[in-house]
């Protein structure tokens, strides 16, 4: 029996046989033409021209598979990006010009050229002085496999061989992979390497399958066919479990089962806390289509629709139409349900438009309301008459982000007024008292939240870039992933501030950043009085849960012990504790 120690990812018990994929390179099987002529050549040329479509063909298709399932996702556009990057090294002028002169001229075989190419391209990316460039080599050797796959006919899919239900272990999982993971005999997931935001594990987390990643080297330790006992809440592996480990293995497992039929249970009933305090839980989209399975999973609607993604690959701005069209879509599928809806927070972690150009520092710069206020008022405008437009439609709201001072909140209820007199002007019916409220996620917008909630409807707490902002850790990089820790005091006194001025001015305060769906976090914000929550569909039912499992007084005093923690990592123990006193099963 062997314990390996990851990143929990995705909290499930599981027990099952490894199946280890294996990743076999493709190499040339021979260097030469065995016939030396023009037409043989030629003949050459034809077949890499077919692999070369066909390979085009699956990167292409892979793309859209990916788009789909990460659907809910905002990174799903940069994972997609993985696919657009082969098909555009298998478009490159450069590659098909070697490869012709190479086959015409010396006749080298086709994988022979291919693989020349490759060796050459990923030496010039790996001694490359920029470092996400040096960091390309591995899509190199995904776009050189995929060819090569076609050249040589192999038809074979890496999971040919799961038959039954079974453990999946791989040094990591490349979106091409995870695209063809057959759903059903996907027990868990264990890798080598990757993080909380790698796209195993966002892949993980999207269909609900329990993973542990950055293991190390299981690789390593597991040849296939072994017992697997996976833990995704406490991050842990145990490869061939002594039969005690494995009994109380099976309990757990049998306790998850149950879990996730109380959860079941629990979906149409209220998130009500044992004193009786109404907690409404909404979802965070990026797609109209996610709504259904949003209302499925218990949401009372959208608390947060993320409206970049009406920006796709092309890089050309939505019409009013294209606007009109998501939203009407979106208020139909509610059915009366609120709509909130977030205007372009396009640049940075986001989509960003080429004509934002290079920025040093695009966190800080010329993104979200800034690009919609000064650069480029007219998408903010044909956006805003979109979204007046359908508002007499549904329950819509509209939401600002990324708003840091007084005179950038006028500044865009002046562009809504206008808009609205443009309306009137074309005797296009509205909402004449719709609701525009903003995201807090900028420290100087928290620091002067008394004076911006006399001016707005509402405020909702964008954790994830107000954490960013105030500890001055970029919410993407890896590298300083420890130190993005939303339970540093700087951030329950940032919180405390914003519900307090809501509170004063009688505004409504919701949360929408990630630590809404982070069931070590839903005592204290509850504690603190916090009553609408919005986060990802397939959070709401353990939220649900745990409200219903705690008493609003009780919450109350926890958020106050939590406020009184000197360190992140004192506060983030605690409050663990506290919910899986509640919730045992999700912490492993
Ligand atoms: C946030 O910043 O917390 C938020 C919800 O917005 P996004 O994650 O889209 O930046
Ligand atoms: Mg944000």
């Amino acid at each position: 029996m062997k314990l390996k120690k990851g990143v929990a990812v995705n909290a499930g018990v599981v027990i099952g046989s490894a199946f280890v994929l294996v990743k076999g390179r493709i190499g040339a099987q021979q260097r030469f033409l065995k016939t030396r002529t023009t037409e043989a050549a030629q003949k050459e040329l034809d077949r890499f021209r077919k692999a070369v479509e066909l390979a085009i063909g699956e990167a292409q298709e892979e793309a859209e598979k990916t788009r789909q399932e990460v659907a809910t996702l905002k990174i799903a556009a940069s994972l997609a990006e993985i696919f657009h990057f082969q098909v555009m090294m298998f478009e490159d002028i450069n590659f098909l010009e070697f490869v012709r002169d190479k086959v015409e001229t010396k006749y080298w075989s086709a994988e022979h050229a291919v693989q020349r190419f490759y060796s050459k391209q990923k030496k010039i990316f790996s001694q490359h002085k920029n470092e996400s460039l040096r960091t390309r080599t591995q899509d190199l050797d995904a776009a050189e496999d995929k060819l090569m796959k076609h050249l040589v006919g192999e038809t074979r899919s890496e999971f040919d061989g799961i038959t039954e239900p079974v453990i999946l272990v791989a040094r990591d999982l490349t979106p091409s992979e995870t695209s063809k993971l057959p759903k059903d005999k996907i027990l868990g997931i264990a890798t080598d390497f990757g993080g909380k935001t790698s796209h195993t594990a966002i892949i993980a987390v999207n269909r609900g399958i329990p993973a542990v990643v950055g293991l190390g080297n299981i690789t390593a330790d597991v040849q296939g066919g072994e017992t697997l006992i996976l833990d995704g809440g406490a991050g842990k592996v145990v490869i061939d479990p002594d039969n005690e480990t494995l009994a109380k293995a099976r309990d757990r497992e049998k306790t998850f089962e149950g879990l996730r039929k109380v959860l079941d249970d629990e979906r149409t009933l209220p998130a009500e806390t044992l004193d009786g305090h109404a907690v409404r839980l909404y979802a965070n989209i990026e797609f109209p289509s996610e709504i259904e399975e949003a209302i499925k999973e218990g949401a009372l609607g959208i608390g947060l629709y993320r409206t970049e993604f009406l920006y796709d690959d092309t890089n050309t701005d939505p019409t009013e139409e294209q606007h009109i069209a998501a939203y009407k879509e979106a208020i139909e599928r509610l059915q009366g349900r609120p709509l909130v809806i977030r205007t372009l927070d396009l640049g940075a972690d986001k989509f960003s438009p080429d004509d934002l150009g290079y920025e040093k520092n695009p966190f800080l710069g010329c993104r979200s309301i800034r690009y919609c206020l000064y650069e480029k008022p007219d998408i903010f405008r044909r956006q805003l008459r979109a979204i007046l437009r359908v508002s007499k439609l549904g329950n819509v709201k509209i939401m600002l982000p990324m708003i840091s001072a007084l005179e950038e909140l006028r500044e865009a209820k002046n562009v809504i007024q206008e808009v609205m007199g443009e309306l009137r002007d074309e005797n296009l019916p509205f909402n004449e008292d719709i609701e525009v409220g903003i995201m807090i996620e900028v420290p100087s917008a928290a620091l002067c939240a008394d004076l911006l909630a006399q001016e707005c409807s509402f405020f909702s707490i964008g954790t994830n870039d107000l954490v960013q902002y105030a500890l001055a850790v970029d919410r993407v990089n890896a590298k300083v992933a420890y130190l993005y820790q939303p339970t540093h005091p700087a951030i329950f006194r940032l919180l405390l501030r914003i519900i307090e001025a809501g509170r004063r001015k009688r505004i409504p305060v919701s949360i929408c950043g990630e630590i809404s769906g982070e069931p070590s976090f839903t005592l204290p914000l509850v504690g603190l009085g916090m009553r609408d929550l919005s986060m990802a569909p397939s959070s709401v039912p353990r939220i649900k849960h745990l409200v219903r499992s705690i008493s609003a007084r009780e919450a109350s005093r926890i958020a106050d012990t939590a406020l009184t923690f000197q360190d992140a990592k004192r506060a983030d123990d605690f409050l663990r504790q506290k919910a899986k006193e509640i919730f045992p099963e999700l912490f492993g």
